[in-house]
């Protein structure tokens, strides 16, 4: 994969939504395995000197201790992505994080979209979790905490080559009524065109959990 020069910026906002941090291998249509390594905390601040809307990447530990929540204002380095074409969020490797200011709204445990704090990450393994519609992600989900936009890796050519994308999933109640899942996507293989993920799997990852869990 194409690597890029990595640079050490320094950050501060407001957090907008806090998600895992989750990681699709896909191979053909019948392999789809997930995974979580830590969280992305989207904020809307300065990075790197600049105005903007961005996302950050802190590990399972930092979000243990600094227990960060929507609203909460932050501060901290991060360093830019090695991989940009693999990685969601602008910046990963995150250190000396601070919470200038704690909101004290924590959110709503009782409707959709969950906007309190998110669990551990053995939570969201277990639960496993279905394609949510992009638009949905972009729109009303983006505050959920069930809701993520994985680091998606394709096994195009075995071997030898890969693709890379991001996709947007939902740990999420499977009655909550906002979710919708979207267009089936599409798997390519060398010289084999592409096969379409329906939903099927969804089924078999949240095969552990009824209907409001
Ligand atoms: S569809 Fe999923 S991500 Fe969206 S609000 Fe419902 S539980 Fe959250």
């Amino acid at each position: 994969m194409e690597t890029q020069i990595q640079e050490k910026i320094n950050f501060s906002g407001v957090i907008r939504s806090v998600q895992p941090r989750s990681n699709v291998w896909r191979y053909k249509l019948y392999n789809r395995t997930h995974s979580t390594t830590g969280y992305n905390v989207f904020l809307i601040g300065t990075a790197n000197g600049t105005e903007c809307e961005f996302a950050v990447a802190i590990s399972e530990k930092q979000q243990e201790k600094m227990r960060f929540h929507i609203g909460d204002e932050i501060s901290g380095t991060a360093w830019t992505k090695k991989y940009a074409k693999w990685e969601y969020a602008d910046y990963y490797r995150a250190g000396s994080l601070k919470k200038i200011l704690a909101t004290k709204d924590l959110g709503e445990e009782t409707a959709s979209p969950w906007k309190d704090e998110v669990p551990p990450l053995s939570v969201y393994n277990w639960r496993g979790c279905r394609m949510l519609d992009t638009r949905s992600y972009k729109g009303k989900c983006f505050t959920c905490k069930w809701a993520c936009m994985a680091n998606v890796t394709i096994e195009y050519n075995w071997g030898v080559s890969q693709k890379f994308r991001f996709e947007s999933f939902c740990y999420g109640p499977k009655n909550c009524k906002l979710y919708k899942m979207g267009k089936p996507r599409a798997v390519p293989y060398k010289d084999c065109g592409s096969d379409y993920d329906e939903g099927w799997m969804d089924e078999m990852c949240t095969e552990r959990r009824g209907d409001d869990e």
